[in-house]
């Protein structure tokens, strides 16, 4: 019985998933995984299939990866809130505009140091949101924003719409008298979206 070949060369462009050989051929190296004998790529990148010391591996694509990780300053809109979390679709990693969105959730506990009693006084549907990644499992993005640099950094006034204007401890409209409250960034109004 011939050798079942591998349908991928060595330079060739792979994905998460694609399978590269079988463990009689290769052995695993950075960047595969094996499961029922066969070896996949766990990353995007080019492949190498070194059939000198018959090792798969996948040398990561660089500035590839447009998902956020832990660590990674996100910008997105909030779409949902509830007394004690938020959901935001995330719409830009770092200082990159996403082609699509992720979706990233914001509980309550990691919202500041101090003590918040709602969601509600935190953030509202349709406000952007700036936070930070501190969980990507299983790709559930979870956000704090925990520091002075993060939180709403455009709020809406949940009556009228118009943006709404900081003041000392209370998020004003200008057009229609409305206050709300928000747990903002430094640099409310400022930032870039
Ligand atoms: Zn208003």
């Amino acid at each position: 019985m011939a050798v079942k070949q591998s349908k991928h060369k060595s330079g060739q462009l792979v994905v998460p998933g694609d399978k590269l050989g079988v463990i009689e051929e290769f052995t695993t190296g950075n960047g595969t995984y094996e499961q029922g004998g066969i070896i996949y790529s766990s990353t995007t990148g080019r492949v190498l299939l070194d059939l000198l010391n018959k090792q798969a591996t996948v040398y990561p694509k660089v500035h590839v990866s447009n998902v956020p990780r832990v660590g990674s300053i996100v910008v997105g809109q909030v779409s949902e809130v509830q007394s004690k979390q938020a959901t935001i679709r995330i719409f830009r990693l770092d200082t990159r505009l996403l082609n699509g969105f992720f979706s990233g959730l914001l509980h309550i506990s990691d919202v500041s140091q101090r003590f918040v009693e709602s969601m509600y006084e935190v953030c509202k549907a349709g406000d952007i949101i700036r936070a930070k990644v501190i969980s990507d499992k299983n790709r559930v993005f979870h956000l704090t924003t925990n520091d002075k640099d993060l939180g709403v950094i455009y709020a809406f006034c949940s009556r009228c719409g118009q943006a709404l204007t900081p003041r000392k401890f209370i998020m004003r409209c200008s057009e229609c008298g409305n206050s709300e409250k928000r747990k903002t960034a430094y640099d409310y109004g400022k930032g870039e979206i």
